[in-house]
């Protein structure tokens, strides 16, 4: 691979982005000179020594910055990534002492309920299932206007509706799997993720009698 020494280092690394960061867009374009760690070194240098008009620059910006970070974020969370981050975040959640607590109420309550009513999937359980899969289709992990209540079994193969037969899926999800075997419909998907079908597993565990 090529390599290339940096002008403040003299170290020399593979000329990669990896290694080098991209000119600006009022440069020539191509790499810089120095190397990332340097450029880095510098930016922080820089900031160190701004410190103080930084901070002022913030303090009087502080909404429009909000407002800025806010778009940023949301549009990071519409990508691929910022999407599967959200999905671990959920399970992570789900997974902690407080998010535990909270399932663990809602599935008492669900209990209760469902000792009195046999088969029976209620307003309280499509809620506790939306909040599991964090307002997402259980199968593609994409957020829709409008989620379905998903028979993992279908009705046709004598799935009961209960909650630990449905899950949230989005329209496309929804035709696109209609009669077929969970297990041989998800891993033929394009979107298909171990990581969601162990979170459907850890549903139905969580909301079985
Ligand atoms: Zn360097
Ligand atoms: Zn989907």
């Amino acid at each position: 691979m090529q390599e290339r020494t940096c002008s403040k280092c003299d170290v020399s690394k593979p000329e990669t982005e990896e290694f080098f960061r991209k000119r600006g867009t009022k440069d020539r374009g191509g790499l810089r000179p120095d190397c990332r760690d340097c450029t880095k070194a510098r930016d922080r240098a820089y900031y160190e020594a701004n410190r103080e008009r930084y901070k002022a620059y913030q303090a009087a910006n502080a909404e429009r910055i909000r407002a800025y970070m806010l778009e940023y974020k949301r549009a990071y969370y519409r990508t691929e990534t910022g999407k599967a981050a959200i999905q671990r975040a959920n399970r992570r959640w789900n997974q902690s002492p407080e998010g535990k607590a909270r399932l663990t109420l809602l599935q008492q309550r669900r209990r209760a309920r469902v000792a009195g009513l046999e088969s029976a999937f209620a307003t309280e359980d499509w809620t506790l299932c939306l909040e599991w899969f964090g307002q997402r289709c259980a199968y593609c992990g994409g957020s829709a206007e409008t989620l379905h209540q998903e028979h993992v079994i279908p009705v046709e193969s004598g799935g009961p509706y209960v909650p630990w037969n449905i899950v949230p899926a989005c329209g496309s999800c929804n035709s696109s799997k209609t009669t077929k075997p969970l297990d041989e419909w998800f891993p033929g998907q394009p979107f298909y993720a171990e990581e969601r079908m162990a979170m459907i597993a850890d549903y139905f565990a969580l909301v079985s009698p």
